[in-house]
């Protein structure tokens, strides 16, 4: 009956897209408000594990259920529909995945209306997608990176078929514009200006489950970020695994200098940011964007991984100890109080303790304001994957030294704006002592202070009257 059902559905359905997604939604949304009418409260609640990117697509997740007419909710317990956009670039992120999946059978057993749904990185492996398959039979919905737009469509089936459905692509060209996304800030909100990545690193998933590099339209991305503006947007963080690549699939494409000073320019935006650029291919002309715009916040995120420049070149970088250190050089040179951070993995394949020490030499060199450190994760598929591993005591104890070593030489710059006065963009409440608020400044670093709720979302001026290493109390002028 639901099957029949749905196949009328789908024979009126437009062909092209986001109409399709739209009529699907339309759906939906007749079809809750019958549900309703009888009691139906039609909750949902989107999980999110991984980075910036997989925040993104949970915001999209979200705006396409809320438009259907679910009201989006933290609790589980209470929610019709239960959707996880994953990670899979360390094996840790795909063991919270299981832990999660696994807490939920006893949700399933109670209401067999409830839809488990799962989409993301780890659902673009063959091998993760038979064990959840085999392993949790309560998970009904599973999709990947390339069809994350196609949700209303899948979740209408599964409604009426009550079957599993699963859709995986392989890769895809397409790139579906202006489906709805709820931002979780009204004042800050993140837009993709690319998807996938070409650059292959040899320790890393991320080519193999997001696909090759697609820059949007920067027309579209332009269109996007003045539509948030109006809507009352403070700032605004671009994303892509390569922001510095962008456009270059594209024929008369603009380049990502170009890209950030026409974002910039727009009136009304407040703060821009961008996440990541590769430092083989940072150009002076970004610099020079960053220099002349002052809305352009001041902090780079500068992915080292790794010291050495045997490493390096095993990991497929394309830049050097040498040339990363003359980029900092410049960087600072340029850009005076910019905040520096990174991502450094300890433990690659055939790290010496000679390249080890390699890594420590950049991070005492470039004093990092803070880092991300990762023990090196085995993922299938990569080129790293068959190379002799690091016995897994010395990668713990140079992980213990790296940390210290990284603590230790952020401090001499840490302080280095105490008694000023700093604009701070008010985040939310302190989650640790009430009548406090915790905000950023524009080098990203956190500043609690004394506060009252109607100002957050607000940009406003504080004092930075304790440095706590990486975060300041201050008190708001
Ligand atoms: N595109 C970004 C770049 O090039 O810096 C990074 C994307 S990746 C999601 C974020 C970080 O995860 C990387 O910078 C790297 O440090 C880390 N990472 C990726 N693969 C890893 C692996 N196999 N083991 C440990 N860390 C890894
Ligand atoms: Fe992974 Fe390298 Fe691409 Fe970043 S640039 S996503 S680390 S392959």
């Amino acid at each position: 009956m639901g099957n029949k059902l749905f196949t009328e559905i789908l024979e009126n359905a437009p062909v092209n897209e986001p109409e399709r997604q739209f009529y699907f939604i339309e759906q939906i949304k007749a079809l809750l408000d019958v549900k309703k009418g009888e009691g139906y409260e039609a909750k949902a609640m989107v999980t999110v594990i991984g980075c910036q990117m997989s925040a993104k697509d949970g915001e999209k997740l979200q705006g396409i259920l809320q438009e259907a007419g679910y009201s989006i909710t933290e609790n589980e317990e209470e929610a019709d529909v239960i959707l996880f956009t994953t990670c899979t670039v360390r094996e840790n992120a795909n063991q919270k995945l299981y832990g999660r999946i696994g807490q939920l059978k006893h949700l399933y057993q109670r209401n067999k209306d409830l839809i488990i749904g799962i989409t993301g990185c780890m659902m673009q492996e063959k091998d993760e997608v038979e064990t959840i398959q085999k392993k949790y039979p309560y998970v009904h919905l599973i999709f990947g990176t390339h069809n994350i737009y196609k949700l209303a469509e899948y979740l209408l089936e599964t409604m009426l078929s009550k079957e599993k459905k699963v859709e995986l692509l392989e890769d895809s060209t397409e790139i579906v514009e202006n489906l709805p996304s709820k931002r979780k800030y009204a004042f800050r909100a993140s837009v993709n200006i690319s998807f996938g990545c070409n650059n292959f690193c040899t320790y890393c998933i991320v080519p193999y489950v997001r696909g090759r590099e697609k820059s949007r339209d920067s027309r579209e991305i332009l269109k996007e970020c003045e539509a948030l503006v109006a809507d009352g947007v403070k700032e605004i963080m671009l994303l892509g695994q390569n922001v510095n690549s962008y456009g270059l699939d594209k024929k008369e494409e603009c380049s990502f200098p170009e890209l950030l000073a026409k974002i910039a320019r727009i009136p009304g935006l407040k703060r821009l940011r961008f996440m990541t650029p590769n430092p083989k291919d940072f150009s002076d002309e970004l610099l020079q964007v960053m220099k002349e715009n002052e809305n352009i916040c001041n902090h780079i995120h500068l992915p080292l991984q790794s010291g050495s420049t045997a490493i390096l070149k095993r990991m497929n970088r394309h830049y050097s100890k040498d040339s990363y250190m003359a980029l900092v050089k410049k960087i600072r040179e340029v850009l005076p109080d910019v905040s520096l951070t990174t991502d450094i993995i300890v433990g690659f394949p055939g790290e010496t303790e000679e390249d080890f020490q390699d890594t420590m030499e950049v991070v005492a060199y470039a004093k990092f304001d803070s880092a991300f450190t990762f023990q090196y994760s085995k993922r299938t598929g990569t080129p790293a994957a068959k190379w002799e591993a690091v016995p897994e005591d010395t990668v713990k104890e140079r992980f213990q030294r790296l940390l210290e070593h990284i603590r230790l030489h952020s401090e001499e710059r840490e302080g280095r704006d105490l008694g000023k006065v700093m604009d701070v963009l008010v985040e939310e409440k302190d989650k640790e002592s009430e009548n406090m608020l915790t905000g950023r400044l524009s080098n990203n670093v956190l500043v609690h202070f004394e506060g009252g709720e109607r100002l957050i979302g607000e940009i406003v001026p504080v004092r930075l009257d304790k440095s706590m290493g990486f975060y300041y109390y201050g008190s708001v002028l």
